[in-house]
């Protein structure tokens, strides 16, 4: 008998952390290798959120806590949510969990029955597919156009892809791989759709809100629709704004009957977040919000310099993201030429496996996102580094033929 289930068997490992561990691999042997692969902030996490982690230490606070994580963490997100958005959430509508990513499988598992139905736009970030066939659930991709779009969902695209088993909308703004963010009116607009079908829940998954530019403001669901409130889970964490991936803390604010439910899994599986990581969350939510200004400037210093060094590059073209820390590019334009070493594009695949290969830079291919013909870079890495990036990534293309 097999060991391993029917139930993992229908999942693939996460494609952007298969590439970063091949780019560590090849560097662990003596090659080169610029990885613009990981979804990982280069920053070190600021020092007075170190200083708060290490006095938790000192102080003792190493022990369980309650499931959803302390009074004063969900105070503090709480507040946070209050500050940044308006909105009024009780601590008991709160819970902590190890990253986003948990937050998003306890919603996806306390909820999903067999064949219910989770609207993910696409392009999308590589695990919620994943995570909803883990559950059992059917992802309906949803395909937006950069063209017509701007990688957005369009209302009517929602209401076409909305049957009697839809049971989610996941929704992500800013959006990993495109970094395209969602104004007020296009969330207003989507809104009005949801509006109409009362058994349909939200998830909003809004990680990189912090990371906007160009003086955009990130928004909400439930701070455009609060009529969606009693059906939406607002997801965020740590990891990214305040560059605390290793730290593991993302979060929910929900109903409190869905918190329970989420809650009552966690507590079953990994029971409380990291106590320690707590604490320091309180002094990343509410203590001074400077770094996280000055890590956004060089974000879009980045972003600038990166966007404008690919569009350069023959065969690449590439929208001008709001938000988040990565670009997408098209590889129109080099699809089914030969590379250097022999290598014939036929897909996004193809190019980033050549691209790793012979220049060695790691990024990742738009299939990982459920979008073809792109490929995803992170800019969340020096300037120095980025624009040998490009130059390498140039050589490439203009190597093709
Ligand atoms: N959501 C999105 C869109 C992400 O890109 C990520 C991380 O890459 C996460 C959620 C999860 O982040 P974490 O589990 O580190 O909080």
């Amino acid at each position: 008998m097999d060991i391993i289930s029917d139930r993992l068997k229908r999942i693939q490992p996460s494609q952007t952390l298969v590439i970063s561990a091949k780019a560590r691999e090849m560097k662990a042997k003596g090659r080169d290798i610029i990885s613009l692969s990981a979804g990982e902030p280069d920053f070190d996490t600021p020092d007075n959120i170190k200083s708060a982690g290490i006095k938790a230490i000192q102080s003792g606070q190493t022990k369980y806590t309650d499931v959803g994580g302390t009074l004063d963490v969900r105070r503090a997100i709480a507040q946070r949510l209050n500050t940044d958005y308006g909105l009024n959430y009780k601590p008991e509508e709160v819970a902590v969990s190890s990253g986003g990513k948990q937050v998003i499988f306890n919603a996806m598992m306390a909820s999903i029955n067999p064949g219910d139905e989770v609207i993910i736009p696409a392009p999308c970030w590589v695990s919620y597919p994943d995570i909803v066939t883990l559950a059992g659930g059917t992802p309906v991709i949803v395909p937006c156009s950069e063209q017509l779009a701007g990688f957005k969902l369009q209302p009517d695209q929602l209401e076409a892809a909305i049957t009697p088993k839809t049971k989610w909308l996941i929704l992500n703004s800013p959006c990993n791989p495109t970094g395209a963010a969602y104004s007020a009116q296009e969330l207003r607009a989507l809104c009005d759709v949801l509006l109409k079908h009362p058994n349909i829940w939200v998830l909003t998954d809004d990680i990189y809100a912090k990371l906007v530019y160009d003086g955009f403001e990130s928004t909400t669901i439930v701070q455009i629709e609060p009529r969606l409130k009693d059906r939406t889970v607002t997801m965020n964490g740590v990891s990214k704004a305040y560059s605390m991936t290793g730290w593991r803390i993302g979060y929910a604010a929900a109903p409190v009957e869905f918190i329970k439910a989420m809650m009552k899994l966690q507590g079953q599986s990994t029971t409380n977040p990291c106590s320690i990581s707590q604490a320091a969350t309180i002094e990343a939510l509410a203590g001074s919000q400077q770094s996280v200004a000055e890590m956004v400037k060089t974000y879009q210093k980045r972003r600038d310099i990166v966007w404008e060094l690919l569009n350069n590059i023959p065969g690449l073209s590439c929208a001008k993201p709001e938000g988040a820390f990565y670009l997408f590019p098209s590889i129109k334009g080099c699809l089914n030429k030969t590379s250097k070493a022999g290598i014939k594009i036929v897909n996004d695949e193809a190019f980033v496996t050549a691209l790793l290969e012979e220049e060695g830079v790691a990024a990742v291919h738009g299939a990982a996102f459920m979008t073809d013909g792109y490929f995803r870079i992170s800019y969340a890495t020096s300037t120095e580094l980025l624009k040998e990036a490009c130059t390498r990534i140039r050589h490439f293309c203009t190597n093709l033929q």
